[in-house]
């Protein structure tokens, strides 16, 4: 009935094979499958779930809204409400438009960016992800690096002739094309902390090289922060980096998970969006009541009890079980970790960029994923994604999974 059985290439189970299960239910730290089984869940919807499945305050949240409507096709005041919380959270963020997905936010910022330059050519990184937007497809990760998809089908070669891609955290790559071609840039745009072809951070004088060349070059920085907003820290990874862009792309945490998301950034960039400006971007769905009763909800929770040093602290203990089982084991392991999203790349690393990601072990990630899952821990079914820690985990569950994460780990690689 649907392609592959899934409705989003990530969910299906081709790289490390074998059927992915029907999820059933979810609840704190734990998701179930239809047929009885129950999983911690380090896939946490592929981020968003940072307090975990069924938050009490947010699904209240949610009964509350729907309760009084669940649509409008009118302003609410519950908007402006969430866009005062993001502009005063997110450093780079003066005005926001909320849309639906994460690719609506990147595809508007991409847009938005050439409407305000007058300028047509893009730059992005290999390995980066974007959303399925057409000029943002070119050597993506993610889905597209898990099933070997380095150009999409459907995008005509005149798009993607608008998309330069050049090598994550490679600072005299960048410069030498800025030098040949900066001036024809209207935008770069950039994970600060890449979470797509696994989890790569972004080195701060790699993010700092990018801000100065953008602005010496009139490009616009667009940092996408779909993933790492909210979730590494309350302003996002652009906070902790004191580095500010132009445009920020905002989703998953954001919409506890629900589909919503935003891009945002400089107020006389933001203007041009209509109806103030000329660049158009629209949706029927945007700013759904019941998804910003859910953003609102768990930003509100985020704010009042800041999770972050719990997270960490449980990233950190999971990389580390993880890094001393497979020692144990003998085997080679890079585990990259930026607060609570890691990846254990089966290499012997440093994985810095796309190249160095993809020199793992894919077939050793795929054994490592099934043994994962029998031992009743659900990770992502790609060496290519973040593994993602919820608050619950970290609070209640935190040994648990560390027995089995590093019990799983020396089992499979024991020689
Ligand atoms: N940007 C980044 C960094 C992402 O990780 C994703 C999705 O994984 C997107 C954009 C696209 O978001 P969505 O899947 O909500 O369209």
């Amino acid at each position: 009935m649907i392609p592959g059985g899934v409705n989003s290439p990530v969910r299906a189970f081709n790289a490390v094979g074998g059927e992915p299960f029907f999820a059933a239910g979810g609840e704190g730290a734990y998701i179930s499958d239809s047929g009885g089984g129950r999983y911690l869940d380090l896939v946490c919807g592929y981020g968003p779930l940072i307090l975990g499945h069924t938050p009490p305050v947010v699904v209240e949240a949610i009964r509350r809204q729907a309760g009084v409507g669940i649509g409008y096709g009118a302003p609410t005041e519950a908007e402006t409400e969430l866009a005062e919380l993001v502009v005063k959270l997110v450093p780079g963020i003066e005005m926001l438009r909320l849309v639906t997905s994460g690719t609506e936010a990147t595809m508007s910022a991409t847009r938005l960016a050439r409407g305000f330059t007058g300028r047509r050519l893009v730059a992005k990184f290999a390995g980066g992800y974007h959303g399925h937007a057409d000029h943002l497809l070119a050597e993506a990760g993610s889905g597209a690096a898990t099933l070997g998809i380095p150009a999409s089908a459907g995008v005509p070669p005149e798009f993607a002739a608008l998309t330069a891609v050049l090598p994550y955290n490679s600072v005299a790559a960048v410069e030498e094309f800025f030098a040949a071609r900066g001036d024809e840039l209207a935008a770069v745009i950039v994970e600060p902390v890449a979470g797509n072809m696994g989890v790569v951070e972004g080195r701060p004088e790699f993010l700092a090289m990018l801000r100065r060349q953008c602005t010496a070059h009139g490009a616009l920085l667009v940092f996408d922060e779909v993933i790492s907003g909210f979730r590494l820290g309350l302003g996002g990874a652009q906070a902790t980096l004191g580095i500010t862009p132009d445009l920020t792309c905002l989703g998953k945490v954001m919409g506890g998970g629900l589909p919503l998301a935003a891009y945002g950034g400089r107020a006389e960039v933001m203007t041009h969006v209509a109806p103030v400006g000329d660049v158009y971007q629209a949706g029927t769905l945007a700013g759904n009541p019941v998804a910003v009763a859910a953003g609102l909800a768990t930003l509100g929770a985020l704010v009042d009890n800041p999770p972050y040093d719990a997270l960490d602290r449980a990233g950190a203990a999971i990389a580390r079980g993880i890094e001393s089982a497979a020692a144990k084991a003998g085997v080679d392991i890079t585990i990259n970790r930026v607060g609570s999203m890691l990846t254990p790349f089966l290499a012997p690393g440093p994985v810095v960029d796309y190249a160095s990601a993809r020199a793992s072990d894919t077939r050793a990630y795929a054994r490592l994923f099934h043994a994962l899952l029998r031992a009743g821990v659900s990770v992502p079914p790609s060496q290519f994604e973040a593994w993602f820690v919820s608050l619950p985990l970290a609070e209640s569950h935190l040994d648990e999974a560390l027995a089995e994460i590093g019990g799983a780990t020396e089992t499979v690689f024991r020689r």
